[in-house]
């Protein structure tokens, strides 16, 4: 069994059919980047993931429950914990009072705020100051260690790079490691194919809503991944 299960995921946004059929297993332990263009239905597989979508109960599964009409608390709950796309923080709370708002869910497990710190060394000699102060990399680095405060099996992160200068996207996933030694499982979104190649085990890619290429990422030619990116 795996952690996480998606059967046949038809879902989108009032009239609009946003993901097609989508059928996704993803192991403890594993880290999975899904990839595609803009508008091919990234986010709305995560948010269909997190809650903020519902399915019929028995199309997603997270640990063998099926979750798909599960509220979003619920499943952080469960250990499920999502980090939106933009660098979502509490913009007048310090950065120590966004890593404690993020252990609400009282889940217990190793992340603690000085797990968080040794993990972003970054955010440590900021733990004083308001998150609305922070640069774009600072602040997508205490929105990922916010999520990790609640202890989730599952991490999900949207867009970790998108609008980050190189050198600090580099910053970001030098702390990734640490985060799947503490055995979380992540599956994230990511626009830089080449990042996404080197960090994940497995990867997706999405077009227009369907998923066309999935499998660990030296099974495919970069030709191959090209095509499937953009549909050529
Ligand atoms: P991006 O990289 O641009 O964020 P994405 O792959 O994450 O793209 P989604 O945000 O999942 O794509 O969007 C998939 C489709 O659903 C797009 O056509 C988008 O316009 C549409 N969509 C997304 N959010 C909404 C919404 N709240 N209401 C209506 N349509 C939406």
């Amino acid at each position: 069994m795996s952690l996480l299960e998606l059967d046949n995921i038809s879902t989108g946004y009032g009239h609009f059919q946003a993901l097609f059929d989508i059928n996704l297993r993803i192991d403890e332990g594993e880290t999975h980047a899904v990839i595609g263009a803009n508008g091919a239905g990234k986010s709305t597989l995560l948010r269909t993931i997190c809650g903020l979508i519902r399915t019929d109960q028995e199309k997603v599964r997270f640990d063998g429950q099926a979750i798909g009409d599960l509220a979003p608390h619920k499943r952080v709950g469960l250990g499920i914990s999502y980090v939106p796309e933009g660098r979502w923080v509490f913009p007048s709370l310090t950065v120590n009072e966004n890593l404690l708002v993020g252990g609400h869910s009282r889940r217990t497990g190793l992340w603690t705020i000085d797990k968080a710190y040794e993990t972003f060394p970054l955010l440590a000699r900021l733990r004083k100051r308001q998150a609305y102060s922070l640069s774009g990399g600072e602040q997508q680095a205490l929105a990922i260690a916010r999520g990790l405060m609640s202890n989730p099996r599952l991490l999900l992160l949207d867009e970790v790079s998108l609008g980050l200068a190189p050198v600090v996207v580099e910053k970001i996933y030098e702390s990734m490691p640490a985060i799947v030694d503490a055995g979380t499982t992540v599956l994230l979104v990511e626009q830089d194919v080449g990042q996404a190649i080197k960090f994940a085990d497995r990867i997706t890619c999405l077009l227009e809503g369907r998923q066309v290429l999935e499998g660990s990422p030296d099974e495919f030619s970069s030709e191959q991944i090209f095509a499937a990116y953009f549909g050529v």
